[in-house]
Order: C-alpha cells, then structure tokens, then sequence
C-alpha cells in the first residue's frame, strides 16, 4: 500500500493512502458504479465534472478514471497499477495525464495551453487526458478558451474537472459535461479506513480516538487523514482519545456533560465556573461551542428518535445519560437551546470576546426552562380563550377554572419535567400545583407558610403577586415600605422564594419584587384580574407586557411574538376606580 513512503522519506498519509483502485474509494458507490459501467461499455463521456467538499475522492477518482483509460491492458475498470502508465498516473507524472489547478497563478496560463496542444496526439497512451482541479477559478476569458475545445472535442482527448462550487460554474460549460455529485463520506467509513491506515503504519489507537477525528474531519477523508497524520506523528505508544482532546484543544467528553448537565439542572453558577476552568486550562472556546451544538444535537435525536438513535456524536458508554437527560426535556426547549447555540456561534465568528458570548449563551441556556416554549405558550393561550368563551364573560375567569386544578396537577406541562433531574421536587407529580390564576391564592398561601413568618411578614406588605407571564410571578410594594421591600429583595431570600414556589408548583418560577409606580393599594395588583378588559386599557397592558423582561427574553430566544396580553397581566398602578373584583376593596381608601 505505501507506495512512494520509501523515495522521498516521508510522504503524508493522506497521498500514500490514496486510493489507487475503484473498490477502494470509500462512499462513493453512486459514482463508481456509473464508472464502471461506463468503461465497460465503452461509453466514456469526453468531459466530467467532479462536485463535493473538499477531500471527498474528486481527485482520486479522476487518476483512477484516468488510469483505466490508459492502463496498457486497459481501457478497464480494474487498472494493473503495475505497468509504466499506471505508476506515473499514480505518481502524477504521465505526459499524456495532465494535471493544472485553477486556483493557482499558473492555472490560468495552462489552460490557454490546452486549445494549442490539445489537438497533438497522445505520446504514448490511448488518450490526452486533462484533469482541473477547482475549476470554478477559472477566469471567464479561460472558460471561453475551454469551451471551444469541448464543443469540438477531438476523440483522444478526455476531460475530467474537478470542483467544490458547481455554482461559479458557467452553464455551458456544465451543459457539455457529465456530471457527479461526490456525497460527503460518513463517520463510520471514516473510521474504518482510519483503522486500516493506523494498522498499515503499525500503530495503535483507541476507537474513540478515530471517532473523534472522523468527526472533527466532517466528512472529508482527506481532513480525517492528514489530521491522523499529524496526532500520530506526535509520537505516543498508542493513539488515545485523551491525547486528540489535548492536541485538538477539545474537551473530553465528560466535561462537556458536566457543561450540559448544570445548565439542564439550572446551575448558571456551576457551568459559568465550568466554562472558566476550560477557558483557563487553554480550551478553545470555539470548539466547546462546537461540542455543546453537538450535544444538543444529540438531545434533540435522542427525544425525537425514542430509544433508537444510531447516529449519536456521542460515544455508546454516555448514550444512558443523554436519554435519561433528553427523555425529560420538551422537544421545543432543546431546539430552543439549538437556537441560541447557533446563534452564539455565527456571533463568535470576528468577536473578539468569546468568552462573553459563550458565558451568556450558558446562562441563556440554564433558564430556557424557565421561558415557556412558544408551543406551550400557544397551548395556554388557546386554554384560556376557551375558557373565557365557555364560561362567557372573561371578568369571572378567576371564579371559574377552566379545568380543575387537580387534572392539570396530575399532568404536569411537558416542558418542565425535567425537575426529575434535580431531586429535590416531590416525589409525586400529585403533590403539586401548578400555578395558574385559579390557583394563584393557594400557591401564595402555601408558599408564606413554607417560608417562615419573618420572611412572610414582610413579603405581606405587598399583597398577593401577580403573575406576569408564563411561570413568572411579580410582587410590588407600595411606596411607603421601602424596607421590607429591601429585605424581601437580598438574593438569598429571592431564591428561597423560587426554591419554595417551584416546591409547590413542580416548576420553575421566576419572582420579581418590584416598587409600585403610584400609591395604589398593594393588593390592586390582585383585583385588576377581575377588571374589564377595556381597549384602552388593554393597550397599556400591551405595552407594559412588551416592557417586562421576561416577555423581551421570550421574544429574543424563543423568537416569540407577542400575540396576546392575559387578564393575569395585572399592573398596580391600574387606576383603582377601574376594579370590580371585591376581594381588596377593604384595603383601599
Ligand atoms: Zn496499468
């Protein structure tokens, strides 16, 4: 196999492992076998065109079409690669198998040889075979040269171009060519014929390790082996999946899941402090980025494919994990998380600040849950109109559930299930109650006598919260207690809030403490539920909506537009008069 290994001491992989027959090509059957068939019955095109990334076979396949052109025993599909023509075909010496490349300088010059020397004989072969590589490079002065030859090809005369953007390719250049679609080659492939290389070198390595680099390679054979190339030339007994991360700059695996398991567990801290120890230890913070999309790529197969997911990134020994991980994941939440992934990446490329795009990409991610999806959002939308239609006046939302509370509590929403992963929720979906407008009251009440009479006391003052968007609740304080508010507000007791009320309601909830803008009474909040929903007033909700930040963050992640502002959506600074509810009445005046 390692044929010119021995002339110029060493040649890299990629050129001594380059295929040399049709049956070694590996992933490119389609084409082959049209090859083939074409040679064995004698239906050579006079000109191909070659597309596909790059280090796909373009060029191998051109030298291997080309020496079973001219093979002394050929034409054939299965050249000797033992007579003179073969081995400098091989070798890129032939005198009849001219090789240019239209990227470089001397390209163009070449071409406009070809109309002149194209109508000489072949010296010693069956055919003139010309082979251009990136032929897209050409300029439109050397595409009209080369288009007067291939309209009037002469019989010994092959073309074989090769390119990887069919696009610049002028259509009547494309219109005189056969034409083959090079398909990116699979990690699997990949993989096995790394095997052989590294057996053909007399080396070893870990199959982890080849995975690793096929898919750093991403699709490109010729990458996959000059990168080989390079990790074996870094010496080591054995090749091991360690050794590429160190080279590559990569994370192992297992830190990656830790990445992704504290932002799933809703640890901002603990991933930014992860993030921090890798961008210390001298990680590429663009590959992390990477290897996050590929995780969550592989969330996303692994809760759409339901148990069977061959074509996971990741290694077989984590496959459990990521099930168990993805299993209690809503789809839209890791697409969601997709989103901001992608997004952060294409804002890395130029930035000067990785580190920053990635830490807010972290903590976007962590609260993903905490945004309801827009499928959800949807689905809560169409409750609550269904509601209001049924019971036939919006005002008596509050009095009449749309659905007992039990049924919702028995099946919690399917985007925050994964609680499951924290361990610290109730044991029984039963045990909890979700927090709606109906059953707003209970909650609140519920989470005061969990939270110590000090902390309540003061939370009081305000009234009851309302709820401001999807899971999120907001208490305002009035004006004249400025200190209880500022207890209430200590990140500590913020967080004890959410802990308690995410307890209770078997998810996530975001808690805001706010000031009232006017001296309205601390419970108007509560009692603008039951208001009309006059037009004027529901567009200053509109627009106070549009200003909540939770609303914004829905909008800026989730893509989320705002379709419809809630009776829960209550303001304190709603003029009082406005109320019909009773509930506060005997706290105002
Ligand atoms: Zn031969």
């Amino acid at each position: 196999m390692p044929e010119a290994a021995a002339n110029e001491g060493y040649t890299v992989l990629a050129r001594r492992y380059r295929p040399q027959q049709f049956a070694d090509l590996v992933g490119q059957e389609a084409v082959v076998q049209a090859l083939v068939n074409a040679l064995a019955s004698n239906r050579v095109a006079h000109a191909y065109l070659f597309t596909g990334a790059r280090g796909v076979g373009k060029t191998s396949t051109a030298r291997i079409l080309a020496k079973a052109l001219n093979c002394v025993r050929g034409p054939t599909a299965t050249p000797c690669d033992q007579c003179e023509i073969c081995q400098g075909i091989a070798a890129g010496e032939d005198v009849d198998v001219i090789e240019m490349d239209a990227a470089s300088n001397r390209g163009i010059d070449e071409i406009r040889e070809v109309r002149l020397t194209v109508r000489s004989r072949p010296s010693r072969s069956r055919y003139k075979i010309y082979i251009v590589d990136e032929v897209h490079m050409l300029t439109p002065q050397a595409f009209n040269a080369l288009l007067k030859t291939l309209e009037e090809p002469p019989e010994h005369v092959k073309f074989i171009f090769a390119t990887t953007e069919v696009q610049k390719i002028p259509i009547t250049i494309l219109s005189r060519c056969q034409r083959f679609d090079f398909a990116g080659i699979g990690t699997v492939r990949i993989v096995e014929r790394l095997r052989q290389v590294v057996a053909g070198e007399a080396r070893e390595a870990d199959d982890e390790a080849l995975e690793l680099i096929a898919r750093r390679a991403g699709g490109s054979m010729r990458d996959a082996q000059s990168l080989l190339d390079q990790l074996l030339a870094f010496g080591g007994e054995r090749l091991t999946t360690d050794l590429v991360h160190q080279l590559l700059g990569t994370a192992p695996d297992e830190r990656v899941i830790a990445l992704a398991s504290a932002v799933l567990e809703h640890d901002a801290a603990g991933a930014l402090e992860l993030l921090g120890q890798a961008a210390d230890e001298g990680l590429q913070l663009g590959e992390l980025l990477e290897q996050l999309l590929d995780y969550w790529r592989d969330l996303m197969v692994a809760n759409s494919a339901g148990g069977h997911y061959p074509h996971l990134n990741l290694p077989v020994r984590y496959h459990e994990t990521l099930a168990s991980q993805a299993a209690a994941l809503n789809l839209d939440t890791i697409l969601a998380g997709l989103d901001v992934l992608s997004m952060t990446k294409a804002r890395l490329r130029g930035s000067g600040h990785p580190r920053v795009l990635l830490e807010m990409a972290l903590v976007r991610l962590s609260r993903l849950d905490d945004l309801v999806s827009v499928a959800q959002l949807a689905q809560m939308l169409n409750e609550r109109v269904g509601s209001a239609g049924a019971s036939g006046d919006a005002r008596s939302s509050a009095a009449t559930p749309p659905r007992p509370p039990v049924s919702r509590a028995a099946v919690p929403p399917e985007g925050l299930k994964k609680k499951q992963l924290t361990g610290d929720e109730p044991s029984r979906a039963e045990s909890t109650l979700p927090l709606t407008p109906d059953t707003l009251p209970q909650v609140w009440q519920q989470t005061l006598a969990l939270l110590g009479q000090m902390h309540a006391s003061d939370l009081q003052k305000a009234g009851q919260p309302a709820i401001s968007g999807p899971n999120a609740l907001v208490l305002r304080f009035p004006p004249s207690y400025n200190l209880a508010q500022e207890h209430c507000q200590t990140p500590a007791k913020m967080a004890r809030v959410e802990e308690v009320l995410r307890k209770i309601t078997g998810h996530p909830v975001v808690f805001r403490i706010e000031a009232a803008a006017s001296t309205a009474s601390p419970a108007a909040a509560q009692a603008a539920e039951d208001e009309e929903k006059t037009p004027s007033r529901y567009q200053r909700q509109r627009a106070e909506a549009l200003k909540e930040p939770m609303v914004k963050r829905a909008m800026e992640v989730l893509g989320a537009q705002l379709v419809d502002v809630d009776e829960g959506f209550a303001t304190a600074s709603t003029p009082v008069s406005d109320r019909v509810g009773a509930a506060a009445d005997s706290e105002e005046a």
